[in-house]
């Protein structure tokens, strides 16, 4: 039993279930949303409690987790990735103050360790130890890196068409790959019926409701690392929706154990050509399936898998939406590059992307404070990097040569 925790309860329709370790969805479809009791947190955490603590992974935050007390830490070291102030990129927007959060500095590179370091740690709850998930890349690759580090063994079903980067880090940390003839929906499928099958742990986005509360301390972390001064923005790259749903469950905990004293609102930042969830707000309406139109792979999610608690997010945050181009997701991956020394995957700076844009735009200004999240790492894509970066000066080896070569490249090597 957690003390902590009230129940897991649906989205859609309310209904409430007890929060065991290998609860699923709602018998209507909905996921669930884990319930905590904040009146015993505040009894158990203070702010001073947590500033003397030594562990600096997401575990930290125990108290605000779905674990047992008793449940160890995971081995590899997820969270505690730099928030870094960038007053000269802030400068060149337009904003006030710009943090940027790297969490591609995760083990695996990319926030997913979050909510993959959750799914080791119920799993060995639940007393199993094989996990599996369909993905096509970083949520799979961070089960894969996770649980190997903790014993355990994975199954993976990706689609054929998986980048080859994130195959090589599946096929390294010794997950069984399968590599499904099919689309994502298909695979998925497969991935489900082998999981009903074989009784694995299951770690999918659509089903599993502890990803997005190991996916919140990203934000807990935010605010611990502000001084508990909330920021007026958070830009988040949104897929399945996850990861924005997850950063809001954070920030609402935070307030509610009376850590923060405001909420942030949330800037939902899609591509443009794969943006159901943004369109759905800007339509006030349903979402649709939309086509996965963009070189964002990681956020090329025409079906969102966690839809709900994403557009709740946004809409109880006030939040706002911009979708971007695949030339912007480029300009902000060089910009961040050159002027941050930052390099994130394609999808790990459309955030950054969308708060450039709401600043052209004149939406965002000099009295924001705005955190960006850089949620995965840019050599996890090194292909798309390449294309936004540009060509190196190619050269002979003489002096001459380069002379000339700086010339015809308007170098002014003083
Ligand atoms: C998964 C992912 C996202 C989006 O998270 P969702 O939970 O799918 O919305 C953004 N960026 C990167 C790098 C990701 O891997
Ligand atoms: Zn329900």
């Amino acid at each position: 039993m957690l003390k902590n925790v009230k129940c897991a309860k649906c989205v859609k329709c309310g209904k409430e279930y007890p929060a065991t370790p290998d609860v699923t969805t709602c018998e209507c479809g909905g996921i669930l949303d884990i319930v905590y009791d904040y009146d015993y947190i505040k009894s158990r955490l203070t702010k001073e409690k947590l500033a003397a603590r030594k562990d600096l992974t997401m575990w930290r935050y125990r108290e605000l987790l779905p674990i047992e007390e008793e449940t160890e830490n995971t081995p590899l070291r997820v969270g505690n990735t730099p928030l870094y102030e960038e007053p000269r990129l802030a400068e060149m927007l337009g904003l006030g103050h710009l943090y940027v959060k790297d969490d591609g500095l995760n083990p695996t590179s990319s926030l997913k360790d979050r909510a993959s370091a959750m799914a080791v740690a119920k799993a060995k709850e639940a007393g199993k130890d094989i996990i599996a998930c369909s993905s096509t890349g970083n949520a799979a690759s961070s089960l894969a890196g996770n649980a190997a580090a903790a014993g355990m063994k994975t199954y993976i079903f990706v689609p054929s068409r998986a980048p080859k980067g994130k195959v090589a880090q599946l096929l390294t940390f010794g997950a069984t790959v399968v590599s499904v003839q099919g689309n994502y929906e298909e695979t998925f499928e497969l991935s489900s019926k082998a999981i009903d099958r074989w009784g694995w742990y299951n770690r999918n986005a659509a089903v599993n409701p502890y990803l997005s509360e190991g996916k919140k301390t990203v934000s807990l972390e935010i605010c611990e690392q502000l001084q508990w001064k909330a920021p007026d923005y958070i830009a988040v790259a949104v897929g399945d929706g996850c990861t924005i749903g997850g950063v809001w469950k954070g920030l609402k905990d935070l307030y509610a154990i009376g850590f923060i004293d405001k909420l942030p609102r949330l800037i939902s930042c899609q591509a443009e050509g794969c943006c159901p969830l943004n369109r759905a707000i800007e339509e006030k309406a349903p979402w649709h399936p939309m086509e996965e139109n963009t070189l964002a792979d990681s956020i090329a999610v025409g079906v969102p898998r966690n839809p709900d608690k994403a557009l709740q997010a946004i809409e109880e945050s006030h939040g706002l939406v911009v979708n971007v181009s695949d030339a912007e997701i480029m300009a902000a991956q060089k910009l961040l590059g050159s002027v941050c020394g930052l390099f994130g995957e394609p999808a790990g700076v459309t955030g950054t992307a969308g708060v450039k844009k709401l600043c052209e735009m004149g939406v965002l200004g000099k009295d924001d404070t705005v955190v960006t999240m850089i949620s995965g790492n840019g050599l996890k894509d090194v292909e798309n990097a390449i294309k936004a970066a540009g060509a190196p000066i190619s050269c002979p080896n003489d002096m001459e040569s380069l002379l000339k070569a700086f010339a015809a490249n308007n170098v002014d090597a003083k």
